[in-house]
């Protein structure tokens, strides 16, 4: 694998992200995209395999489309993605569906060829009446959870996706009464960097599976860690396979059934490949005790991650004129908002924890990496009416492409209705 601290982009490619689109502008790098959907792709499995892009992470057509030319599924998170995913020409049969909300076009979307994961008591009933008869997949949550923190865990009793695991005699009976077959076991608990949990959490599911007869696949979700600073962990995902394989292999030994296996990450696929080029709008001191400020064109309007979980993004700065000193900079986003800040501690947006950069200047380009999962996808969309940022694709041969345009004033307005 390449050094994941290399700089996703060069300070002359990001001069030249500035100079075609502006900034701020997401720039994704084609080349890491590919490096990591290889990785997925090559995850060992014995008994068959598919992966699925969780596109809530980027879902950018390109971004979709590139994936799929890879042979790469999908994982949508509501009938909006599912119905985006089409839009982009993903065909319907390469989508799983396992959203929150139960979708008002749940029977076009099966009859399109989506499958469904019922994610709920509610929904598996919702989907028994439409298709009685029918086969369907089965979100559970297994009792276990390991997110970076109790806003990011999925599983265990303090998430609230999926069918709780003790419920298994409700399930059980309402696919009795619907005459429903339950062929696909689906869980994701963000299991982290560490294979001994995924094996873990492998065993538990298959206890499960152990109890649905007709399952012959386990999807494992995602949640697959990667590291955006040095000291974070990555996930190898050799290793993790590796347990996960032999676990599937002991099943298929005791019971005879060989379980197909996939796994659905997001930010394993996209996080490492993104970047924000942003360019430094201004400099401030407060003096004795106080703090040395960098303020962005960006800010919680492209990056929310920091300002909501204390996440860490590397930075980079490119001055124009190298003094050769660093210094420890607070690193602030251009809202109105004591809480836009890209430097918090770490797990801590209350927390502030300057940074060690070259001293820069106005004018400067400075780069957050770490941004090509749930940031252009999850922004603080058009606070103080900043217009959505553009995204470019660093295609492999070096050229830049637009991918999407930036928003226009008229557009983020284009919906209201004056008096
Ligand atoms: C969000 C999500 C994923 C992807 O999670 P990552 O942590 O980005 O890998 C996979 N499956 C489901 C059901 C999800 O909701």
């Amino acid at each position: 694998m390449e050094d994941i601290f290399n700089p996703v982009i060069t300070a002359e490619q990001a001069n030249a992200v500035r100079e075609s689109a502006g900034t701020p502008a997401y720039v994704y790098s084609e080349a890491v995209l590919c490096a990591r959907a290889s990785e997925v792709l090559a995850f060992p499995a014995p008994f068959g395999f598919k992966a699925r892009f969780a596109m809530k992470a980027c879902p950018n057509a390109a971004i979709l489309r590139l994936f799929h030319g890879m042979g790469i599924g999908f994982d949508a998170s509501s009938a909006f993605e599912a119905r985006r995913l089409i839009m982009a020409g993903i065909p319907a049969g390469e989508i799983s569906l396992s959203s929150q909300e139960l979708p008002a076009d749940l029977e076009a979307l099966v009859r399109e060829g989506v499958r469904y994961d019922a994610c709920s008591l509610r929904q598996l009933e919702a989907y028994g009446k439409l298709f009685p008869g029918s086969e369907v997949s089965l979100r559970v949550n297994p009792g276990l959870g390991s997110g970076h923190s109790q806003r990011t865990n999925v599983g265990g009793p303090s998430s609230s996706f999926g069918i709780w695991h003790e419920r298994l005699p409700e399930v059980l009976e309402l696919c009795a009464r619907y005459k429903l077959r339950i062929t696909v076991m689906h869980t994701h608990i963000g299991s982290g960097a560490d294979p001994d949990v995924w094996a873990r959490v492998a065993k538990m599911n298959l206890e499960t599976v152990r109890k649905l007869p007709d399952v012959h696949t386990l999807n494992m979700g995602g949640g697959f860690k990667i590291a955006r600073v040095r000291g974070e962990k990555q996930t190898d995902l050799q290793k993790t396979g590796a347990v996960v394989a032999e676990s599937l292999r002991e099943f298929a030994k005791e019971t005879g059934r060989e379980i197909a296996l996939e796994i659905e990450p997001g930010t394993y696929l996209a996080a490492q490949a993104g970047a924000v080029v942003s360019t430094i709008q201004d400099l401030a001191f407060t003096g004795e005790g106080g703090y040395n400020f960098l303020k962005l064109d960006t800010g919680m309007t492209e990056l929310l991650r920091p300002s909501l979980y204390g996440a860490q993004h590397n930075i980079r700065v490119y001055p124009a004129h190298d003094t050769g000193r660093t210094l420890p900079y607070l690193v602030v986003g251009h809202c109105c908002e004591s809480g836009d800040i890209l430097t918090p501690a770490a797990g801590d947006p209350e927390g502030l924890a300057p940074r060690e950069l070259p001293e820069a200047a106005i004018g400067d380009i400075c780069v957050i990496e770490g941004a090509g999962a749930y940031c252009a996808a999850m922004p603080a969309k058009n606070y103080n009416s900043f217009p959505e940022a553009p995204e470019l694709l660093l295609r492999r041969d070096g050229t830049l492409v637009t991918i999407r345009r930036r928003q226009t004033l008229a557009q983020m307005v284009g919906n209201e209705i004056p008096l």
